[in-house]
C-alpha cells in the first residue's frame, strides 16, 4: 500500500483557497526558494526541529520531548489514514470549502497524491493542489476542482539563483495547465532586492484564459526560525513595504 510522507495537516484553513479548508502538507521539493516559508517540507525524509529556547533540560528527549523543543517533521501515513483525519472536519466546511494538499511540491508523492485524491473525490470533498508546477501531472490536475500555481521569478537564470532550478517547465506547464480547463490561481511571492519581472509575469498569466485569479503574497520571514531549527543557514530579505506592495498591486487581478 503506497504511503505519504506528510508534514502536517493544518485545520481550518483559510489562505489556501477559497472556502474553509483542511491543508495537508506533504514532504518534499525539488526547489530550494531562499524564502522558503516552509524549508521543513523541502527535505524528503523525515527531520528534527530543535528549538534550544524551548529546552528544559529534563534529559528525556528519548521518550519524546514535552516541552516542544523537539518536534519530528514527517509521518508515513496511507491515503486512508490521512482521509480519516481530514474527515473529521468536514461539518466545518462552508460550500467552498474542502482539501488543499500543499507542500513541499505535492506532486513529488505522486502515487500517494493520486491515491488521496481519488479517495477525496469518492467522498465528495472538493480538492485542490498548490504546486510550483516544476511537474505536470494531466490525470492529477484533470480530478482537481482548482489549482494554486507559483510563478515566482520570469527570468529562468534569476529563476534558477534563487529556487535552484530553471523555470522554462514552469512556463510550459502554466500553458499545458490552461488548455485543460482547471481554474488555476497564480501567485508570486513578493520578495524585495530580487528582480522578480512581476510585470512581465503579469502579462504571461493575463494570455492564459483559466487563470482566474493572480495574487502577490508579500514575503513573511516565517520560515527563518524553522530554518534555524533545523540548523541551516538563513538567508534574510527585507519585508516588503506599504509602498513597495502598492507599486505592484496594479498586476494583480481577479479575471471578471
Ligand atoms: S526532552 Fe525536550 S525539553 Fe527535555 S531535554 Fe530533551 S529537548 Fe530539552
Ligand atoms: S517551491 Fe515552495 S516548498 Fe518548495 S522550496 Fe519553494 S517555497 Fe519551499
Amino acid at each position: 500500500m503506497v504511503r505519504g510522507l506528510v508534514a502536517d495537516i493544518q485545520r481550518a484553513s483559510l489562505h489556501d483557497g477559497a472556502g474553509i479548508r483542511t491543508t495537508v502538507f506533504l514532504k518534499g521539493c525539488p526547489l530550494s526558494c531562499m524564502w522558503c516559508h516552509n524549508p521543513e517540507c523541502i527535505s524528503f525524509e523525515p527531520q528534527e526541529l530543535f528549538y534550544p529556547e524551548k529546552c528544559i533540560g529534563c534529559g528525556r528527549c528519548r521518550e519524546g520531548c514535552y516541552a516542544g523543543a523537539r518536534v519530528l517533521c514527517g509521518k508515513w501515513m496511507t491515503a486512508g489514514e490521512v482521509l480519516s483525519e481530514v474527515m473529521e472536519d468536514t461539518a466545518y466546511y462552508n460550500e467552498d470549502g474542502g482539501v488543499t494538499i500543499s507542500g513541499g511540491e505535492p506532486l513529488a508523492q505522486r502515487a500517494f497524491l493520486g491515491e488521496f485524491i481519488r479517495l477525496c473525490r469518492e467522498k465528495g470533498l472538493n480538492c485542490a493542489v498548490e504546486t510550483s508546477l516544476i511537474y505536470y501531472d494531466e490525470e492529477i490536475f484533470r480530478s482537481l476542482d482548482f489549482v494554486m500555481a507559483d510563478l515566482k521569478i520570469w527570468d529562468s537564470g534569476i529563476h534558477k539563483k534563487y529556487t535552484g532550478v530553471g523555470n522554462e517547465k514552469i512556463k510550459e506547464h502554466f500553458i499545458l495547465l490552461n488548455k485543460l480547463g482547471i481554474p488555476i490561481i497564480a501567485r508570486t511571492p513578493v520578495i524585495p532586492g530580487i528582480d522578480q519581472g512581476i510585470a512581465q509575469i503579469s502579462r504571461f498569466l493575463k494570455d492564459l484564459r483559466n487563470v482566474k485569479q493572480y495574487e502577490l503574497l508579500p514575503y513573511h520571514p516565517l520560515g527563518n526560525a524553522k530554518k534555524k531549527a533545523l540548523g541551516q543557514t538563513v538567508v534574510e530579505f527585507p519585508v516588503p513595504t506599504q509602498e513597495y506592495k502598492k507599486e505592484l498591486e496594479k498586476y494583480a487581478y481577479i479575471r471578471g
